[in-house]
């Protein structure tokens, strides 16, 4: 279907974006990459009256690590990510993730904000931004203000973000000494959105699991953070009883929808099984 007439406005500035979002309020959205937003409005899904393109503003684009962290600018591309060296060195967790995303017409528009903002459960970002613990740079006509993904996530499509508010940048935290992470995503085929897949990330002290963070896609309403199944793992020795054990208390927080990815149980157990890899491929990156 053709999506519904709307005023197209391309700014340069984050002010000048934030004065016509807020201009035009309820009826105004902001589009980056287009690749949800735009689907959903051939759908009739969403009718915006007025589009922001956010891809003029060159405050919003780029990589740089910044005192420990590294901060995305909102209007990264997944395959500037993908291609990004130093990053892929500090966080590969967020290359891994990036290749795993559709396909490659799709990484070359899709942002990493748009993917983060969006909220999808189908997303893949949303639940590695959750495992990294990463905070989201906003910017409204109030001012700036910045919100742990942890907080960010209210139902699907539901987030804390206000009208006439735009996510900048994204902030991930340097991870821990001896850390490794991983990201495992189950999936019909190339380019389509997890049946589930698990985020880890855990780091290593005497042989013992010192700090874990598990996070879980598309089996739920948003991703979802596991947080008993990561507190389980601390002082365990990584490994296959220890790995299970988590798997289940993950699974025993999912709520997934029966749909074109298969029925309930099928897609609460397949949420297990990418916990099991992807804490164990987390423990081998650690050195474990
Ligand atoms: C065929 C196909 C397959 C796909 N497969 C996957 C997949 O496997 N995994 C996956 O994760 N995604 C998948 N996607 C979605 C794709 O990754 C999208 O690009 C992404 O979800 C949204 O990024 P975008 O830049 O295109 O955002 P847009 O579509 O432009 O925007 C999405 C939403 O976020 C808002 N928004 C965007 N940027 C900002 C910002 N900076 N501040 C505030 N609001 C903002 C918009 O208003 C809109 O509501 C697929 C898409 C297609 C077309």
């Amino acid at each position: 279907m053709i999506p519904a007439a709307f005023t197209y406005y391309r700014p340069r500035t984050v002010p000048d974006a934030l004065s016509l979002l807020g201009a035009h309020s309820e009826e105004a959205r902001a589009i980056a990459g287009g690749h949800s937003l735009i689907p959903m409005m051939k759908l009739r899904l969403a009718t915006p009256d007025h589009l922001v393109d956010l891809g003029a503003i060159a405050a919003l684009k780029g990589i740089r690590a910044e005192g420990g962290a590294w901060v995305l600018g909102a209007t990264t591309t997944q395959a500037e990510l993908i291609a990004h060296a130093g990053l892929a060195r500090a966080l590969p967790i967020l290359r891994e993730t990036a290749l795993q995303i559709a396909d490659p017409q799709v990484r070359a528009r899709g942002t990493v904000g748009g993917n983060v903002v969006n909220g999808d459960p189908g997303n893949d970002m949303p639940a590695v931004m959750l495992c990294l613990d990463a905070a989201l740079e906003v910017a409204g006509r109030g001012g700036a203000r910045t919100i742990r993904a942890r907080e960010f996530y209210r139902g699907a499509f539901i987030t804390a973000l206000a009208a006439g508010e735009i996510v900048t940048a994204i902030r991930i935290p340097a991870p821990p000494a001896k850390a490794g992470a991983a990201y495992v995503k189950l999936k019909r085929k190339t380019g389509d959105y997890a049946t589930a897949a698990a985020a880890a990330m855990l780091s290593l002290e005497g042989g013992r699991i010192a700090t874990c963070a598990i996070a879980l896609t598309n089996v739920a309403p948003t991703a979802l953070l596991a947080e008993a199944a990561a507190a389980g793992l601390i002082g365990a020795a990584p490994g296959a009883a220890a790995f299970a054990a988590a798997a289940a208390a993950a699974e025993a927080i999912t709520d997934p929808a029966a749909d074109g990815h298969g029925p309930v149980d099928y897609r609460r157990r397949m949420a297990g099984v990418m916990v099991r890899r992807a804490l164990a491929a987390a423990a081998e990156r650690a050195g474990g």
